[in-house]
């Protein structure tokens, strides 16, 4: 590079002043989050042939963090040594303000050199880059407009510059008036009004109660479990204040919070909240306007529109100033907020192929959607979007902000959304206790929308004759039953025997309504669509259909079946009665994509197994709901619903279909099972499922035949069995202890990183005799959930190893370990890293330590036991013959503890590892561990990174003892 240097020369390399500042630079490059200081050192950097273009598009890449391409920069330039690395600084120092130079050191100055002028207009493009930049900048639509007349450039073309994904400092420079900055006008005023009480109107009931007119959304709401991932895998628990925080930001770029769940959890809901805290300004009270969309209403919208017209037609209509309220949004995107529910109900799936960044031109609607969510059309708006997991692809994920997992009710939130359910508290009590008394069910209950029907229907529950519901199709089993009986002239509780066959016919009109909508993805119903099928008001008056709440503007009533999970029943309903479905259609709802045939239902029914696995982009959304159906027609042609068919539908009829089933998830699991990899040799043979293994295993726990899960599983021939981050709550757990149990040989079951919390242990209960290992690291256990694990794992031969890292343990689960540890002298690893067990605990352990002559691996990292826990148990392991590894890291150990560990090295003949990083051990505890080790030749390292010591110290101190490591 063509670089003159001047100045005093300073001591160090420009390289390493790079690495040296590397933190520093990284920070006022990315500081306040504009991309533009970046952008301008990118455009000197090209300009003085510093960059190629290709090292320019290897940092500008478009779905990365701000942070990731500053890196990215920095590296690159490294890379190219001491000159490159020169100019970069030389560059940042023109670019950036001086009040963020100050501090840092930009080596010797330098100027670039005037060079030759380059010979061809791309050359030059790039040699004035910075120079064009900002002479065009406020230019750019005179630019455009040459270059279209001149034919250089086609409309798509001028569409691709204009994204507005300004920068902030790009923003400044549209007209954006600072008078009119935080002075909304009197029309701006009235509008906001408007909006917030049509929002209100709009979200004050939920839809499952809008019949009985009894429960306001503040009578009813009840908190979910909402958690967010960091990029680590971390899980931390959020507030409904947090859906919008910082807390888990991925992405500084985006403006798209994702909310996901899985039917039933309660996302809508969620959604409602907010909408309604918003307008009561209790909530996001820095929004001033707020647009709620329903995804499966839009689905109905065929019009092409213009982002004004969406917002206003189908929110809330400005009646004064309707330009004056449209620029007022367009000027002020960070006051605005638009909510999408139920993204997976959008009948396209997402893709990003279509820019579109004019507010004003009309568009098709996904198109419009697309470009909100990505940020090319009103960069700036914060977006919530609800989906279920499965709907959010790849190329949606990189315009995420953030995404925040909705994982139902917790334990306390069932009691809690009881009591509110049932203003008799002496009813609440009743209905709880038989939640308690049935572990099933109220596993069940962890799921918002099971919780409401089986509150709903607690008569029917109270005093069923037909035993307590089991399974999904249970629940929504007694929901008919109860609204059936609801319009019955019958007295309460009374709903004769052929009930089913009674409303047969309406059944049917359901569920042919049900199914073909969900093949076609429309979840919306006009009159029209309802006669045809020949549904009647008094269908219709039975409550399974409600109108649609919508704040648009439209002449006719719509219906919406009362939740997406009763649409699938319906379904499953009419693909098990209706006499004249052909007689493929079960197994092509239970068959993979690429086996279709062609025609509608075909097309639809096929994407239940495994979409996931090829990039299926338009009908994803269908997957789960069929998933859902598929479970539901499992679970009614299960031989104990016999009787309920019986006058439906003819015996042979209903046993070739559950036969069909059989057959279809035989077959299933048979795929999964081939896909096992063969063991890499001295590893365990291992199966990580695939996304739709969990479904299957809940299929044939609908079923509830034991025979059908014993069949299963006995080709199943794995060591260890890996379901981690699979969205495994308890009902899941259920359904896998069911089927997991007849597993022939014993198996490692690693559920890490799922919601199993103390209900879904409990279900865990009956296969646990099979598991050799369980692995629960970051579940949401308590001390009580141990409890009951323990009880039952003692007297399981083959239980050696538990993981719990990360949970809720305290103190009061370690008696139950010590219990485990004294009775099972074949029980080998026990890990509770990061809970909160004090030294207390550790005494605790250590009483049943003390009485072990089995246990090798120990681990209690991030805990507090202290010096005192520290010394327990080293005197409690002392005559261990067994132990291999023991971790104290991040306890609180100092010097007391580290010489009673001193002691228990000095006899130990089996230790080989003591990991002591991150406590407070001064000189004196090391020189202990020191004079053991001399006596001692098992021990292969002792880490102590993270102690009290000088870096002398701990230099002398490791020339003594090359075992020791700092
Ligand atoms: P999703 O959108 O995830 O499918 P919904 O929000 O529609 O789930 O919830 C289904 C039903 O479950 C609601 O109609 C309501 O009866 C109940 N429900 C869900 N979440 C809550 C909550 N937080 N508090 C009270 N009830 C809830």
């Amino acid at each position: 590079t063509a670089l003159e240097k001047r100045g005093n020369s300073t001591t160090m390399s420009t390289p390493q002043l790079i690495l040296k500042q590397r933190a520093e630079l990284l920070a006022v490059l990315c500081g306040g989050g504009s991309a533009e200081p970046l952008d301008c050192v990118l455009d000197l950097l090209l300009a003085w042939e510093v960059l190629v273009w290709e090292d320019y598009l290897s940092i500008q890449v478009a779905e990365k963090a701000l942070n990731y391409k500053v890196r990215q920069l920095l590296d690159v330039v490294y890379d190219k040594g001491e000159d490159a690395c020169s100019c970069l600084l030389a560059a940042m120092n023109q670019v950036l303000p001086e009040e963020q130079k100050a501090g840092l050191c930009f080596g010797e100055e330098c100027a670039v050199v005037g060079k030759n002028r380059p010979d061809t207009a791309t050359l030059t493009l790039l040699a004035d880059r910075p120079v064009l930049v900002r002479k065009l900048r406020d230019n750019i639509d005179g630019a455009l407009n040459v270059l279209l007349t001149t034919d250089c450039f086609t409309i798509k073309d001028c569409d691709v510059v204009q994204l507005p994904v300004y920068t902030p400092s790009q923003q400044t420079t549209r007209p954006n008036p600072e008078d009119k900055e935080n002075h909304p006008s009197a029309n701006c005023m009235l509008y906001q009004k408007k909006l917030r009480s049509s929002v209100a109107a709009q979200s004050h009931t939920l839809s499952t109660y809008g019949g009985t007119g009894h429960f306001s959304l503040d009578d009813i709401y009840t908190d979910g479990l909402l958690e967010v991932m960091d990029g680590s895998g971390e899980t931390t628990t959020l507030g409904l204040e947090d859906v919008v925080g910082p807390v888990g930001t991925l992405n500084d770029d985006a403006d798209t919070f994702l909310v996901s769940g899985e039917a039933g959890s309660g996302k809508s809901t969620l959604l409602q909240r907010l909408h309604l805290l918003w307008a009561r300004e209790a909530l996001l009270t820095n929004i001033f306007l707020l647009f709620p969309f329903s995804c499966r209403k839009l689905n109905a919208e065929h019009r092409e529109l213009s982002l004004k017209e969406l917002l206003f037609l189908h929110c809330c209509w400005p009646d004064r100033g309707q330009d004056e309220v449209f620029q007022f949004i367009l000027d002020h995107p960070n006051l605005v907020l638009f909510t999408f529910d139920g993204l997976d109900e959008f009948k396209q799936g997402f893709t990003d192929e279509e820019r579109h960044c004019c507010p004003t031109k009309q568009v098709p609607i996904p198109v419009l959607l697309f470009n909100l969510l990505q940020g090319t059309l009103m960069k700036g708006v914060m977006k919530v979007v609800t989906s279920r997991p499965q709907a959010v692809g790849p190329s949606l994920k990189r315009y995420l902000r953030k995404e925040v997992l909705l994982k139902g009710f917790s334990p306390g939130g069932i009691d809690c959304f009881v009591k509110k359910h049932h203003s008799d508290p002496a009813m609440a009590r009743r209905v709880i206790e038989s939640l308690q008394a049935n572990s099933v069910l109220l596993s069940l209950c962890h799921i918002p929308v099971f919780c409401w029907i089986v509150t709903k229907c607690h008569q029917e529950l109270l005093g069923s004759q037909d035993g307590i519901p089991q399974t999904i199709t249970d629940v929504y089993l007694l929901v008919l039953q109860h609204f059936f009986q609801r319009k019955s002239y019958q007295p309460q509780g009374v709903l004769g025997k052929a009930w089913l066959e009674e409303h047969l016919d309406t059944v049917l009109k359901l569920g042919q309504l049900a199914l073909e909508s969900l093949e076609a993805s429309c979840y919306v119903f006009s009159g029209y669509e309802l006669q045809r099928i020949g549904l009647t008001e008094q269908d219709v008056s039975m409550g399974f259909l409600i109108y649609c709440n919508d704040l648009s503007v439209t002449d006719c009533k719509r219906y919406e079946f009362l939740h997406i999970t009763l649409q699938c029943f319906f379904a499953a309903f009419y693909l098990v009665l209706n006499r004249n479905s052909d007689r493929s259609a079960i197994y092509r709802l239970f068959q993979p994509k690429n086996k279709q045939l062609s025609g509608l239902s075909q097309r639809c029914l096929g994407h239940c197994i495994d979409s996931s696995v090829e990039g299926v982009k338009s009908h994803v959304t269908e997957t789960p709901n069929l998933q859902i159906t598929a479970q539901f027609v499992s679970g009614l042609l299960s031989q104990r619903h016999h009787n309920l068919l019986q006058e439906c539908c003819p015996t042979a009829v209903r046993e070739r279909k559950a036969k069909q089933v059989v057959k279809s998830l035989s077959k299933g699991m048979q795929r999964h099972f081939k896909s096992i990899p063969r063991p890499v040799e001295g590893e365990k043979k291992s199966m990580h499922a695939m996304p739709s293994f969990v479904w299957l295993i809940k299929c044939i726990y609908e079923m509830q035949d034991s025979s059908i899960a014993q069949d299963t599983m006995a080709k199943l021939d794995v060591e260890h069995l890996k379901l981690t981050y699979c969205n495994i709550g308890p009902v899941e757990c259920t359904a896998l202890a069911y089927v997991l149990k007849y597993l022939r040989n014993p198996v490692g079951l690693q559920l890490d990183n799922n919601s199993v919390g103390d209900v879904g242990v409990e279900q865990l209960l009956p296969c646990l005799h099979i598991c050799h290992s369980l692995y629960l690291r970051n579940n949401n256990i308590s001390d009580e959930g141990i409890r009951k694990l323990l009880e039952k794992g003692m007297k399981c031969e083959r239980f050696q190893k538990i993981a719990l890292f990360n949970n809720n343990l305290t103190d009061a689960c370690t008696q139950h370990f010590a219990w485990l540890l004294k009775s099972k002298q074949n029980f080998l690893s026990l890990r509770l890293g990061n809970n909160n067990i004090t030294s207390q605990g550790a005494e605790q352990l250590a009483e049943g330590l003390s009485s072990n002559q089995s246990l090798q691996f120990l681990g209690l990292w991030g805990n507090k036991i202290g010096d005192r826990g520290a010394e327990a148990l080293a005197d409690a392991l002392r005559n261990s013959t067994t132990l291999i590894w023991l971790s104290l890291v991040d306890n609180g150990v100092g010097s007391a503890g580290a010489s009673a560990l001193a002691k228990l090295i000095s006899q130990s003949k089996t230790l080989e590892e003591l990991w002591l990083n991150k406590n407070c051990i001064s000189r004196e505890g090391v020189e202990c561990l020191i004079e053991a080790l001399k006596m001692n030749s098992s021990v292969k390292e002792v880490w102590l990174r993270g102690n009290n010591l000088s870096p002398e110290e701990e230099e002398e101190l490791s020339k003594q003892e090359s075992r020791l490591t700092f």
